[in-house]
């Protein structure tokens, strides 16, 4: 059975599953096709691990089938235990086991050959490079995880003006580290110094970025992650690795990229971090004492029940209300009285990327309802009621006439260009980006204060009713 460790075949199986994996990214573009993209990526994966596994002299199979089992017992009910809304910290936590993985397989190389003593130059930069981004992105995630999952307070934690010298500080030692031990044959402790100064860099990097920018931060950090792994890939001569690598370091790069483009904030705000998780700051018109109308949900069945157009816009407090199946519920009944009714989807609505489609889609809302930005302001102007269910920054006017405003330049759904806007949010509360919103003060808006379920599930009930 030598032809089965034959390198000519295992590359040949790796070319499949490359293309697996590509194949699988482009079905992922679409919620339609993205269950079954899903499944083909995965299958490419496994063919990689296979590919991988059949390299002459893979080493100790006991502990390679232990780790195995280990790692499908955690993760396969963790993954279908997981809900919609804590999806971007398991990303979180999984990139993160990534680069943590990449940092220890450098640092069994180190010790494999003698802190790189026999091993081409370009190999040891590229493993000392995966060890440090490796290192990085496990920390950071780590931290991630913890504050979406309130382990760690959501707000900006910082070292105050120790900040940036400790940051630079650990920076300049773990490059140093990385100089020394290029120089062969260093101490084991120099490969430790490096980790340890990249682990608090990950840490110290991530805790000053308020809870809400985590999404960006995970999409980033899971970019990282791809490079580590594919500079593993260079060192180990591997290319699943690298090419591996290269797709999660290109498609994490420009999703992070189409994020801050869509929220109008530069990565490097983000990471500068103090933006969002729980700030206020009143928006320049300010005025809270300004008068509001409220409704009902009585009222608000009438309203929609007596309209030729209605669009609805949700937004991040739909998902925590979980209130999706009773929108769809709203939609059904208003279309059983011959009412247009369409979905209005704000790239950044919610906190991760296509968040407001997964739930729509869960809920059976035909994709073809689903409008996005610019075809939804074009038809604003023809709506009569647009229903914004948890949204606040995605419609926040500000962002088009207030240059003072952190969210200006950003943008929004037009919804105060339709006839009448109703909006349902249990405060006055701010969003995301802290600011207040003047939406709430025109006069062709009225407010239903309620959680956001709860109010969906009156208005169902009232609908029923007429
Ligand atoms: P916002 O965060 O602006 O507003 C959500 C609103 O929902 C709040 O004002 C809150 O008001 C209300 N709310 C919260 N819980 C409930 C509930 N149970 N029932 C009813 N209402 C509720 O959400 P948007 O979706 O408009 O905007 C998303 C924001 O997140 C943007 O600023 C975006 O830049 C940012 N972001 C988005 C990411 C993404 O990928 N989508 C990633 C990172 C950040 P109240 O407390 O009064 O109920």
């Amino acid at each position: 059975m030598s032809w089965l460790h034959d390198m000519a075949l295992i590359n040949s199986l790796y070319i499949v599953a490359f293309a697996l994996f590509i194949y699988g990214l482009m079905q992922m573009r679409g919620p339609r096709t993205a269950v079954a993209g899903n499944w083909v990526a995965a299958a490419g994966m496994g063919l990689a691990v296979a590919a991988t596994l059949l390299i002459e002299g893979m080493g100790n199979w006991l502990l390679i089938g232990l780790g195995i089992a280990i790692g499908t017992v955690i993760s396969i009910p963790a993954a279908y235990r997981v809900k919609m809304t804590a999806m971007p910290q398991m990303v979180a936590l999984f990139n993160g086991l990534g680069g943590g993985a990449i940092a220890l397989i450098s640092w069994a190389q180190f010790r494999d050959t003698a802190g790189y003593a026999h091993e081409p130059v370009h190999a040891v930069i590229a493993s000392l490079f995966a060890a440090l981004v490796g290192s990085i992105s496990f920390w950071g995630s780590l931290v991630a995880y913890a504050k979406l999952q309130e382990l760690l307070p959501g707000r900006p934690m910082t070292l105050g003006r120790a900040q940036q010298p400790v940051n630079l500080a650990m920076i300049v030692a773990a490059v140093a580290a990385a100089i020394v031990i290029t120089t062969g044959g260093a101490s084991g402790w120099w490969m430790i110094a490096l980790l340890a100064a990249a682990a608090v860099v990950g840490l110290i990097v991530v805790l000053p970025i308020g809870g809400a920018d985590m999404p960006v931060v995970i999409s980033l950090l899971n970019a990282l992650t791809g490079l580590s792994a594919a500079a593993k890939g260079i060192a180990l001569d591997n290319t699943a690795l690298i090419v591996a690598g290269m797709i999660v370091g290109a498609s994490g790069s420009i999703l992070t990229s189409l994020m801050a483009q869509a929220m109008n904030r530069s990565i490097p705000a983000i990471i500068a971090g103090g933006f969002g998780g729980g700030t206020t700051t009143p928006s320049s018109s300010g005025g809270s004492d300004r008068p509001i109308r409220s409704t009902s949900a009585a009222d608000t069945a009438i309203q929609l029940a007596y309209a030729s157009k209605v669009v609805v816009v949700p937004g991040y407090g739909m998902a925590v209300a979980q209130a999706q199946h009773a929108v769809k519920e709203i939609a059904t009944l208003l279309e059983a009285k011959n009412i247009d009714v369409s979905f209005a989807i704000h790239p950044v609505a919610g906190r991760m990327p296509g968040h407001m489609n997964v739930l729509l889609a869960e809920a059976d809302v035909a994709y073809d309802q689903l409008t996005e930005l610019d075809e939804s302001n074009s038809a604003f102007p023809q709506t009569d009621v647009t229903l914004v269910i948890g949204a606040n920054d995605v419609i926040n006017p500000a962002a088009e006439t207030d240059p003072a405003s952190p969210i200006y330049g950003m943008p929004i759904l037009t919804v105060h260009h339709s006839q009448s806007v109703i909006v349902i949010k249990r405060s006055m509360s701010p969003g995301f980006a802290g600011i207040d919103n003047d939406l709430y003060y025109n006069p062709k808006t009225t407010m239903l204060f309620n959680d956001a379920k709860t109010a969906t599930t009156d208005i169902v009930e009232e609908l029923k009713q007429l």
